[in-house]
């Protein structure tokens, strides 16, 4: 069943989310045109890992946290008062570290090897400040489709606390030198939502400067999680997962408009149309007319999206028999509002 009552906030809140997915991958994408600062980090050595810490206001250049700077103010630095935004040091990254240390989620199997992985980077001096375009929430850096590397943006940095979330993020990632993978991805936003219930628990962060933590624990709730990773994550997408996944969490019923476009442009992108099941994720009921709408579109182009497009998209893949029912879909939820 499609949890019609579960959309609880329903369209404008779903827009939002998508708005702002949107909006981060939009600077993902610049970030990726930009010079890379890293390069020569990159070529130093293929087996450094590096975790980058990119805060507005801490100058064009790349400041190493340096083993000079570690414990003077770590220890005995108690929470900075929350909210308060803090003109970063390098030394912060060692007071950010130990508000980590200091947290329940530090205390789990994983946090302890986040743990450890953090402090290890750290002692390598691999952890490090960086400017960063003022608008983005905590990403890391994919331009150099290395794996060696993980960026981290923290625009709206209220306190160490944040700062802590967004390194254990990238310290998940740093755990295991993978290829990066959707469930990688999962599981350092799994992390990062428990340590963030955690700390906005003990109001030691500004829900209101979380809006992605906030999705996600809401859309995780709804067990969609994974629809908070598209499509930013699209291109993690393979044939083989989506194969694997397709009835996970509330299967595709579940599944959100960006999600199945993304399901079915990989297939199709990775030349296995995998006809029956193109056919099952495009033809799945979804809530509104609108969501059925936007998917088709973004099946079309997944920019701008382009209904008509997509539409010619699916009719190339599918056989006649498909093709009848699909249409007689497309009458049911579009009728005679069908973009010509
Ligand atoms: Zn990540």
């Amino acid at each position: 069943m499609a949890p019609a009552n579960h959309r609880g906030n329903g369209r404008r809140a779903e827009a939002d989310v998508h708005e702002r997915l949107f909006l981060s991958n939009q600077v993902m994408l610049r970030m990726a045109e930009a010079k890379d600062p890293f390069a020569s980090h990159d070529e130093r050595s293929s087996d450094m890992v590096g975790l980058y810490v990119r805060v507005r206001g801490a100058g064009p250049m790349l400041q190493r946290a340096g083993k000079d700077e570690a414990g003077k103010q770590a220890t005995g630095e108690k929470a900075i008062k929350p909210f308060e935004q803090p003109k970063l040091q390098p030394k912060d990254v060692r007071a950010a570290i130990d508000q980590f240390k200091n947290s329940d989620a530090a205390k789990t199997a994983v946090g302890r090897r986040v743990l450890s992985r953090l402090e290890e980077l750290y002692k390598e001096e691999e952890i490090g400040l960086e400017d960063m375009p003022v608008g983005l929430g905590g990403e890391y850096r994919t331009g150099s489709q290395s794996w060696g590397r993980y960026d981290l943006g923290l625009s709206e940095l209220q306190s160490y606390n944040a700062m802590a979330l967004k390194m254990t993020h990238e310290a998940v990632h740093a755990l295991e030198v993978e290829r990066h993978s959707v469930d990688d991805e999962m599981a350092a936003f799994d992390f990062e939502a428990d340590y963030y219930e955690e700390l906005k628990k003990k109001k030691l962060v500004n829900p209101a400067e979380h809006d992605l933590n906030e999705d996600y624990l809401r859309l995780k709730a709804e067990n969609r999680a994974v629809d908070v990773l598209f499509p930013k994550y699209a291109k993690l997408l393979d044939v083989a997962w989506i194969r694997k996944h397709k009835d996970d969490w509330g299967g595709l019923a579940n599944r959100l408009s960006e999600t199945r476009a993304a399901y079915v442009n990989s297939l199709l992108e990775e030349g296995d149309s995998e006809e029956n099941l193109v056919f099952r994720i495009v033809s799945e009921p979804m809530v509104y007319d609108w969501e059925f709408h936007e998917m088709i579109a973004k099946i079309g182009d997944r920019e701008k999206g382009d209904f008509a497009a997509g539409l010619r998209r699916l009719n190339v893949v599918f056989t006649p028999a498909h093709r009848d029912a699909f249409n007689r879909i497309i009458q049911t939820r579009m009728g005679s509002r069908i973009p010509k």
